[in-house]
């Protein structure tokens, strides 16, 4: 167990040099407190607990002091945003303080978001709310509980500095952590100005620090790109099973290793349906949870016509061609570890399909079906799961087929099957609504709520009687929180 001061740090990113980052120093936010941390998170670094009680953790997280071999640096890059190139983005309120080594030799990137102005922040102060900061926070570490790829969150803190969306607001920093926080966008950009060498030097260090299996392939770029879909066919499997909707696919939010990454109207489905749309700037339904298979596809070609300097058209085809047979295996194994299912039949595809057209119409909770599928024996879990239900017949005819097709995997102990299923699908969910009461709360002042339902979120998958409440099906005004895009 490490103390803040004895984190090792080296910073292979600022090594890369001045065109792919600029130093910034950050911007301290006024009486800065201590919001929310993660235990789970801090052990990625090796850092006792206990830290995150000291003043220096506050001051640290929050811009009032940088650990002494921190190099702080915001990235260009650029990037699709709704379809549409935008040729300057960057890190326009968030600062790659640098890279800390763990005694396992794992590199986390520490990134100081809502840091201040830097020379890509365009129209915008710097700054990062409260309110998205919490957002941020509870799904980095709930996704990570779930065992969902994605960038990790070490803490929130709050402060008193205003800053002005829709209405005023207090200005918020949040301490993420990810192996790297490269982007599409960051092979866009260099693409798109044409610095060709700068790009081969990306692709380089992509490969020496993140990829470095890959270098024993005949063709390292190609293996890379190829596992990069790999990854992302991974990652949207699981969003696509868990119902989580991300709500700004944008290329400039897309990571290169496949994690969920850049927390904004995100939102995990209460009612099943596939068509919701999360961001509500989103008019046209761009990012609706339906179409984020085919988004994700459409990010691959971004990303594949940014590599055509170093790798074969041909080359680049042949590897995206795989996303979608790779995307439906892996989306598939997993809804058949959700449903209970242990053996592979042609049939189970048809089978998820026809269960999720019946919720479609029947305003059934998404998380809370499969949880109470695996409560009771299956017969008896879908007598009681029926009433949720519109389309009766349907459901009946569906739950006779699930039912067959359980008997042909063998006997289970409905305890061993309950257990099974349990470790899957999880008690508690994220809802919106959720993060809203403890937003509200922090507003105020009052840290509690946010820490107890971070806390709750921790495990996800296990009975905790005292918390029923975080369990409950949402209101029905929970259901239809607008969240703003303005974060
Ligand atoms: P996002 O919508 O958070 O993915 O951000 C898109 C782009 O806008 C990125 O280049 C961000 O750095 C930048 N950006 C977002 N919010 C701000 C802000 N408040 N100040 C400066 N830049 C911002
Ligand atoms: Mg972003």
């Amino acid at each position: 167990m490490k103390t803040l001061d004895q984190l090792q740090f080296d910073n292979r990113f600022a090594r890369l040099g001045d065109a792919f980052s600029t130093r910034v120093h950050p911007q301290s936010i006024e009486q800065p407190q201590l919001v929310v941390a993660s235990r789970a998170a801090m052990a990625l670094l090796d850092l006792d607990p206990a830290e995150a009680e000291r003043p220096e953790f506050v001051e640290l997280c929050s811009g009032h002091q940088l650990w002494h071999d921190a190099e702080p640096r915001a990235m260009v890059y650029s990037g699709h945003q709704f379809g549409m190139y935008n040729p300057q983005l960057g890190d326009g309120r968030g600062l790659l303080l640098g890279q800390v080594v763990n005694a396992a030799g794992e590199h986390w990137d520490l990134h100081l978001k809502g840091a201040g102005y830097t020379p890509y922040s365009r129209m915008g102060d710097g700054r990062a709310v409260l309110r998205s900061s919490i957002r941020e926070f509870l799904a980095s570490e709930y996704l990570a509980a779930l065992g969902i790829p994605t960038t990790r969150a070490l803490c929130v803190t709050a402060s008193t500095t205003p800053v002005y969306r829709e209405r005023p607001e207090t200005a918020a920093m949040l301490l993420r952590l990810a192996p790297s926080h490269l982007r599409f966008g960051h092979f866009e950009f260099f693409y798109y100005t044409r610095q060709h060498d700068a790009l081969r030097q990306l692709v380089e260090h992509t490969l020496a620090e993140h990829f470095p299996h890959c270098l024993q392939e005949a063709e390292p770029p190609v293996a890379m790109y190829r596992e990069v879909v790999e990854r992302t066919a991974e990652l949207i499997a699981w969003w696509q099973a868990y119902g989580f909707c991300h709500g700004v696919m944008n290329t400039d939010n897309m990571s290169i290793l496949g994690l969920t990454f850049d927390y904004g109207p995100y939102a995990f489905l209460d009612d099943y349906d596939a068509h919701h749309i999360c961001n509500h700037s989103d008019h046209e339904g761009r990012y609706a949870f339906e179409n984020q298979v085919s988004i994700a596809h459409w990010n691959l070609t971004a990303l594949a016509q940014a590599l055509t300097p170093l790798i074969g058209e041909q080359a680049l085809r042949e590897a995206f061609r795989r996303f979608l047979p790779l995307y439906r295996e892996r989306y598939l194994a997993l809804m058949r570890r959700r449903l209970g299912l242990r053996l592979a039949e042609e049939t189970d595809a048809a089978l998820v399909q026809r269960l999720l057209e019946l919720m479609q119409n029947g305003g059934v909770d998404y998380s809370l079906f499969f949880r109470r599928l695996g409560d009771a024996p299956a017969v008896l879990a879908l007598q009681q799961l029926r009433e949720d239900f519109v389309d009766l017949a349907g459901f009946d005819a569906w739950g006779a087929d699930y039912l067959a097709r359980l008997a042909r995997e063998g006997a289970e102990d409905q305890a061993q099957r309950r257990a099974r299923m349990h470790a899957v699908n999880p008690r508690y969910v994220l809802r919106n609504y959720l993060a809203q009461q403890a937003i509200e709360a922090a507003e105020k002042g009052d840290y509690t709520v946010v820490r107890e339902l971070h806390a709750v979120l921790s495990r996800p998958f296990d009975e905790q009687p005292a918390m029923q409440r975080y369990a409950e099906r949402p209101p029905e005004w929970g259901k239809h929180l607008e969240i703003s895009c303005s974060s």
